[in-house]
């Protein structure tokens, strides 16, 4: 439901603001206006630096499989098929997370 996720980008804006919520386990994501899983895909949600969905062996993106259905989402290198990340492990499990709240709305 739409009101249920504006609810939920309000109270996760000021959780982070107010310093007890990490961009990481955020559920929404403030950029897009939506849940996580919905947008993760965006060449916004990559980041070499901290390596969320980036493959640092290969310099690469990774590719965003959810499945909305099953509540699974992974990301893969399409070069070497792994790449995964402590940062990315965070992602997949806000990803997850994301599509369950949704569920419950
Ligand atoms: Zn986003
Ligand atoms: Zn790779």
């Amino acid at each position: 439901m739409i009101a249920n996720l504006i609810a939920t980008l309000v109270e996760e804006d000021l959780a982070e603001d107010d310093g007890v919520l990490a961009p990481d386990d955020r559920l929404t994501c403030h950029v897009h206006g939506r849940w996580i899983h919905q947008c993760v895909a965006s060449p916004l949600h990559v980041n070499p630096v901290t390596r969320h969905r980036w493959c640092r062996g290969c310099d690469a993106e990774l590719g965003v499989v959810v499945d909305e259905l099953s509540g699974d989402v992974a990301m893969r290198c399409p070069r070497c098929g792994c790449g995964g990340s402590a940062a990315t492990n965070r992602l997949i499990a806000a990803c997850r997370a994301s599509i369950s709240a949704r569920r419950a709305a």
